[in-house]
């Protein structure tokens, strides 16, 4: 991992070009949060994202980052969970994370918003729509989106702040920026239908930002671009 003088260098240049991305597509400066992404890197890393005053850190995996938290209590962080979520894992991640950016099926709606509910807290989802049709990648269909909505919005211990998704692994730009296009259009959709703001759109990652932001991102993931590589998977 980076240091944290090397990582708020970063993070300042990454912050200086999303508002010229933001500029460039005739968005405000300020719509896009970048969400720095911890997973693999040692809980310093949570503090250095609280150091510059940043709002919250992403996680891939709930036992990772029940330890990591338990590690760094004083950081003054949320937690969100970006990582695919086992139905048996649903009552820890309600009770580690601040909010869910993959829930995709009805079920783990369900169990969610039980768990919520028994820890007397309203859970921050949001729904993740595997937008680029990629079978190697979670995500709920596009087809089965409009449902999955209606069964969030009715749960009283969610809050569904908007939607979620990853693109496909491509060389081609163009597979990244459809995707891309296709969640923010089902948000609008959903939105207009539904009333419910859904107002954050979750896309983007160290290789695809730039047309994510010109697709109308809100929350940029960021790994790689901030922390320098990962190790390699043990
Ligand atoms: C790891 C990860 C990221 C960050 O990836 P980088 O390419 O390192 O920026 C973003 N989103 C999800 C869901 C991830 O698992």
């Amino acid at each position: 991992m980076v240091t944290f003088d090397e990582f708020n260098l970063r993070r300042e240049q990454l912050r200086l070009e999303v508002a010229q991305l933001c500029r460039t597509s005739g968005r405000n400066p300020g719509s896009v949060e970048i969400l720095p992404v911890t997973k693999t890197h040692p809980p310093e890393a949570a503090f250095f994202a609280a150091r510059c005053g940043l709002r919250a850190v992403g996680e891939n995996r709930v036992q990772e980052a029940v330890d990591k938290r338990a590690a760094a209590p004083d950081a003054t962080v949320q937690w969100e969970l970006i990582g695919h979520l086992q139905s048996n894992k649903a009552k820890i991640a309600a009770a580690t994370f601040d909010r869910i950016q993959s829930v995709d099926s009805e079920k783990l709606l369900n169990l969610l918003d039980r768990a919520a509910g028994e820890l007397g807290k309203q859970l921050p989802v949001l729904l993740q729509i595997n937008a680029g049709n990629d079978p190697a990648k979670f995500g709920a269909d596009l087809s089965a989106a409009d449902k999955l909505l209606d069964v969030a919005l009715a749960k009283p211990h969610l809050r569904v702040d908007g939607l979620m998704t990853i693109a496909p692994l491509s060389d081609d730009p163009a597979v990244a920026e459809r995707t891309f296009v296709t969640l923010r259009q089902l948000r609008d959709d959903l939105s207009a239908r539904t009333k419910a703001p859904l107002a954050t759109l979750s896309m983007g990652m160290s290789g695809d930002y730039a047309t994510a932001i010109a697709a109308g991102s809100t929350l940029i993931r960021i790994g790689t671009r901030l922390y320098g590589e990962r190790p390699p998977a043990a």
